[in-house]
């Protein structure tokens, strides 16, 4: 199945649980808008999207991802979740994503600069600090952003910094974005700790992916005393049983090196990380990492997805029928989103606001998106997962705004 049509399963699963009549859903099972564009670069033609699924509580707002498997499909999930998260999280935007398919392993830094370049006048018109607001997603960062607002500026022929997140600091970006989405897990991870496994202190935890999100966050987490025992990223991984020492191995990875090589444990690939005695998972890549074909074998009680997507609906439902609790991705990555939304206020208003204040605004939100998740669960006596919860949450957010808007009664 579709990773499309999967998540109009879920919604319609979290409606039922709350009894959303399929009239009201209905405006959520399609996006509101979806543009594609074949990129001209040197003599490639490189597919590119910009997807709007929802924007009844605000302008599109959503990351820009670069990879070989970016498809339509995959961006109008990943818009989807986008809606969903925003929604949650309580602020006034809607859901997008956006995606170029092409390896930018295989790419010089000078056709990057020319893809965003490319993608940002393909878009141009579409994108905007009202319309559609973008942000780095996978092998996207703040430079890439600071072409497309290069770009886009040149087009308008005037300033809009607000038309796009996680920027450089120069240009209007914000110091927190840099581990945002990492920071945002890490405090609803702790919360779990303490609901889920009784406040366990020293957790042997496993984190699939060591990118921009998944090694904050295993930083943060061997501060507080945890043990990450495996780390793995597109190449392999590595395994370590008593903890493996991890400001070395984020030196290690920061200076251009794979995870896979770093000595200090033994090589796993992401297949066996995933299946680990661990307590906490934390899946930090891609999608579709855990599926009917490996769920039953996953022995930690305990998942945390900062990537989007990374379990399956048929893995979803083995799940929870073995009781691992499994913090949804629209909870533990909403950090990131969290602080566009500061960045986008910061850029509109002219005003700078304090960072301690803004660290402090962040956890707020993220414990306030986690207290309401774990309410909703009780009021239905956990019997419903993390994930229905919060789709309960977010989809109920976005209907009471159409409703209001006149698109559904
Ligand atoms: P990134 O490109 O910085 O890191 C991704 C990491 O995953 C890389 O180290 C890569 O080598 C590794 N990887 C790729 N395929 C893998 C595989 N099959 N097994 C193990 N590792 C693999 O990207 P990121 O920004 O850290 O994003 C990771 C996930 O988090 C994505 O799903 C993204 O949508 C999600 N996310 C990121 C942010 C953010 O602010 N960075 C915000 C919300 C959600």
């Amino acid at each position: 199945m579709s990773i499309v049509l999967e998540n109009l399963e879920r919604l319609k699963e979290a409606a039922r649980l709350e009894n959303i009549s399929d009239e009201h859903l209905s405006v959520l099972n399609t996006p509101v808008q979806v543009s594609y564009a074949e990129l001209a670069v040197g003599d490639r033609k490189l597919p590119a999207w910009r997807i709007i699924y929802n924007r009844a509580l605000g302008p599109g707002k959503g990351g820009i991802r670069f990879h070989p498997e970016v498809s339509e499909d995959e961006v109008q999930s990943l818009a989807f979740w986008m809606s969903l998260k925003n929604s949650l999280a309580d602020i006034p935007y809607g859901g997008a994503k956006g995606g170029v398919k092409f390896n930018p392993k295989d790419s010089s830094p000078a056709e990057l600069e020319e893809i965003s370049r490319a993608y940002a006048r393909a878009f141009a018109d579409k994108l905007g600090q009202d319309k559609d607001v973008p942000a780095p997603d996978v092998y996207t960062n703040g430079q890439i952003m600071a072409y497309i607002l290069d770009e886009f500026e040149k087009i308008k022929g005037a300033h809009e910094p607000g038309m796009i997140t996680g920027k450089p600091l120069e240009l209007g970006g914000i110091a927190l974005r840099g581990d945002a989405t990492a920071q945002g897990g890490y405090l609803v991870t702790k919360e779990m700790i303490k609901k889920f496994l009784s406040g366990k202190t020293a957790c042997k935890i496993a984190v699939q992916g060591y990118g921009n999100a998944g090694l904050f966050m295993a930083e943060k987490l061997a501060v507080d005393g945890h043990l990450i025992v495996a780390a793995s990223d597109s190449k392999g991984g590595i395994y370590n049983e008593n903890g493996l020492d991890i400001m070395a191995l984020s030196a290690w990875k920061n200076s251009g090196k794979s995870v896979s090589e770093f000595a200090g444990g033994q090589a796993v690939s992401n297949a066996e990380l995933l299946e680990l005695p661990v307590d906490i998972l934390v899946l930090a890549a891609l999608e579709n990492q855990i599926t009917a074909d490996n769920a039953e074998k996953i022995q930690a009680p305990c998942i945390v997805e900062l990537a989007n997507g990374p379990i399956n609906l048929a893995a979803d439902r083995i799940l929870a029928n073995k009781k691992t609790v499994v913090v949804p991705d629209i909870l533990a990555n909403s950090g990131g989103v969290i602080v566009s939304y500061f960045e986008w206020a910061q850029n509109r208003t002219g005003q700078i606001l304090d960072e301690e204040y803004l660290r402090d605004l962040l956890d707020k939100k993220m414990k306030s998106g986690w207290q309401r998740v774990v309410a909703k669960f009780e009021e239905k006596n956990g019997e419903i997962t993390l994930r229905q919860a919060a789709y309960i949450i977010a989809i109920k957010r976005i209907l009471a705004a159409e409703k209001y808007r006149g698109r559904i009664k």
